[in-house]
């Protein structure tokens, strides 16, 4: 294909997801990158709007100091060159960089406090302590809001909802990964909660 001829589709490619107001959660190239430990950087508009609105400017992943973000390959569909971050390999440290950087307001400028990137959900049946194997409080240790995001009852944690800013540094840090590389303490988008199935 030629250079013009490229140029001409992905410019229309780009102008159709910049028209898209609000995309609904489907299947194939309509379906959310976002789900457990895939989460947006801080600040993110509601998914609905995130793949209209984000310019794939790749700015937030330059700035971030921890390499925490990276954009999405083509497999993405539509949310291909937008950010996600994938907690359980590198949480989000929230030194807010990536808000005040960010061109088109998609990660609006909140603080620490405010950030809700997703809700840490500790797995009952999988947490060393709940199952009363053996004592660890890794979570609790690592988090950064420690004794008002999570709350330690008889040594097992506890996730205090309106405090968890969803940052993941709990999930990288817990010991325990099973099969499908996930952790005994994940993170789920807020949109999913309803859907968690061992909450
Ligand atoms: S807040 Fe900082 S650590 Fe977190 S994703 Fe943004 S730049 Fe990276
Ligand atoms: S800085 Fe903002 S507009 Fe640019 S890629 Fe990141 S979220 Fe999208
Ligand atoms: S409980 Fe986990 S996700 Fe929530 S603020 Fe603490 S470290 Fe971050």
């Amino acid at each position: 294909m030629k250079r013009r001829e490229f140029l001409k589709k992905a410019g229309a490619t780009i102008s159709m997801i910049a028209a898209l107001p609000e995309i609904s959660f489907g299947k194939g190239l309509l379906k959310s990158p976002v789900t457990t430990n895939r989460l947006r950087p801080p600040g993110a508009v509601p998914e609905e709007i995130f793949a209209g609105k984000c310019i794939r400017c790749g700015r937030c992943v330059e700035v971030c100091p921890y390499r925490s973000i990276r954009l999405l390959d083509i497999r993405a569909g539509l949310f291909t060159g937008t950010p996600i971050i994938a907690a359980e390999a590198i949480p989000c440290y929230l030194c807010m960089k990536c808000v005040l950087i960010c061109p088109t307001g998609t990660l609006r400028k909140i603080s620490q406090e405010q950030t809700r990137m997703g809700l840490a959900v500790v797995n009952r049946h999988r947490c060393y302590t709940w199952l009363g194997s053996t004592i660890c409080r890794t979570c609790f240790d690592v988090c950064p809001f420690k004794g008002k995001a999570i709350i330690l009852d008889e040594l097992r944690p506890i996730i205090v909802n309106d405090h968890c800013t969803g940052c993941g540094i709990c999930t990288h840090a817990c010991p325990i990964t099973a099969e499908d590389g996930s952790k005994a303490i994940n993170i789920e988008p807020i949109y999913a909660q309803e859907t968690v199935p061992w909450k």
